[in-house]
């Protein structure tokens, strides 16, 4: 077989990789059938495909690449630590200074309550120990019976089969067999969709209380712990109305249940701070983090633990870890993305310069007939597409159809947005200029008139009965 590589002629690679490579959340028969797109290089905010195609990239990768692409530094770090330690495990009473650095690193950076971290290679593993290492916890505290997790419906907290079931996907829980007994959903804190009649605030108060309902209905004594993220990600950055947060907290602190704040996407500047968890004023016991520790030049992700569970968990043998837990690697090249962070002050230029700049712009996206809700916190941001504004109405076509249409409409202007249902869905990386910032809602415009004007074609702008 020849060598494969970017100066095949792109059906080629296409056809070779319809044929062999089976995609996460795709259609794998469909897509090879459509002609995948096949991504070459990037730099900075820009991707580039094999067709020679300039695109930018709205989504930072999937979340992660924070500090944009093609850092000389990230590349040379990677390179030394593999020269001079490429692998070495963290199980039997050894250690590597990558791990040690970046655990105290980690430290330093996440809220005064956290104290220690577990390693893993991602966001999903990450909270696969967390469901064993919450357990764990109250079995060492001799309340053995506290093994149920509260999550909520559209969370995402992974795709293996704990986190999976923690997360809230019903097209996940519809295959393989989850969720796996022992988590409880609430509702989620989506206004839009699911508010109904009533004020966002009051929504939000509702949606909270029915975390104190479960708490009374399934026993104190039973209940783990209560996992969420700041502002859900993957279910279609949606952002709680301001009483939401408030009332959880107050729930969280009010009973013996710990708090995992799942911080894969809200970590590391997204929201214009360190955590979600500052921006969204909000206490956790454990956060998850993967993602932008390392900006995605690298697989690493873990949890960061309170004090109290450190210390417990410390007095015996937990039998868990991964073979690359604290992969020193990755922990070098995630240590030398948070030094460039800093030095850069990246997560100043989210909070004041280009959070702001494109709330502004973003916000303004309501003006078009066919967006109802836009929500943006620091870099991460959404609009509901509606055929109709004023009673939030849902399209008459089956969810995720006009989604759908405008994703491919941004993708042939060059934009990559995501589409959850329909809604669209940006997270650019943070170290987007204002002028990339309007180049790119240049095409979030013309992909919105063009959307519209196709839906208007083809008789689909209209409202579900
Ligand atoms: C992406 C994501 C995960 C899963 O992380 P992986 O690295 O893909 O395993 C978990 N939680 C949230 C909130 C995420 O966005």
């Amino acid at each position: 077989m020849p060598a494969i590589t970017n100066h095949l002629p792109t059906e080629e690679l296409q056809a070779l990789d319809a044929a062999h490579h089976m995609h996460p959340f795709t259609a794998n028969r469909e897509l090879g059938d459509k002609g995948v797109r096949v991504i070459t290089r990037a730099n900075g905010v820009m991707l580039y495909d094999s067709e020679g195609n300039e695109v930018i990239d709205g989504m930072s990768g999937l979340w992660n690449v924070n500090i944009g692409y093609g850092r000389e530094e990230l590349a040379e770090v990677a390179a030394r630590q593999m020269r001079e330690l490429p692998y070495y495990n963290t199980f039997f009473q050894t250690t590597h200074v990558p791990a040690i650095a970046l655990a105290a690193k980690l430290n330093e950076l996440s809220p005064e309550t956290m104290n220690g971290v577990f390693f893993a290679s991602g966001g999903s593993e990450a909270n696969d120990t967390n469901i064993r290492m919450v357990r764990t916890f109250w079995e060492l505290k001799r309340k053995p019976n506290k093994k149920i997790f509260i999550s909520r419906r559209n969370a995402y907290h992974g795709s293996s089969v704990g986190s999976g079931s923690l997360g809230g996907m019903a097209a996940m829980h519809a295959q393989g067999g989850l969720p796996i007994p022992g988590i409880h959903h609430i509702g989620q804190p989506n206004w839009w969709s699911e508010g109904g009649d009533k004020t966002p605030e009051q929504f939000g108060l509702d949606c909270a209380l029915e975390l104190e309902q479960a708490i009374r209905e399934l026993g104190e004594d039973n209940i783990a712990a209560f996992i969420a993220e700041p502002i859900q990600g993957a279910g279609g950055v949606i952002v709680p109305p301001s009483t939401y947060w408030p009332e959880i907290q107050n729930i969280c602190d009010a009973h013996d249940i710990l708090f995992i704040a799942d911080e894969v996407i809200t970590g590391f500047g997204r929201t214009g701070n360190w955590f979600g968890s500052e921006t969204m004023d909000i206490y956790p016991d454990i956060i998850t983090f993967a993602k932008g520790v390392s900006s995605g030049y690298q697989p690493i992700g873990g949890s960061l633990v309170s004090e109290e569970l450190t210390v417990l968990l410390g007095e015996s043998e937990f039998q868990h870890g991964y073979t690359y837990s604290g992969h020193p690697v990755a922990a070098a090249v995630a240590l030398e993305n948070l030094r460039i962070m800093e030095e850069e002050n990246i997560i100043g230029h989210v909070r004041d310069v280009a959070g702001p700049y494109l709330k502004q712009k973003w916000e303004a996206l309501t003006d078009h007939p066919l967006v109802g809700e836009a929500s943006i916190v620091g870099l991460m941001a959404s609009i509901a597409l509606t055929p109709n504004k004023e009673n939030r109405a849902a399209f008459a076509s089956d969810p995720g159809t006009v989604g759908l249409i405008c994703r491919e409409r941004s993708f042939a202007n060059n934009l990559i947005m995501r589409h959850v249902g329909d809604r669209m869905v940006i997270a650019p990386p943070l170290v987007i200029t204002t002028e990339e910032i309007d180049m790119m809602m240049e095409r979030i415009w013309k992909t919105l008139d063009e959307t519209e004007s196709f839906l208007k074609t083809n008789d689909l702008l209209k409202s579900r009965a």
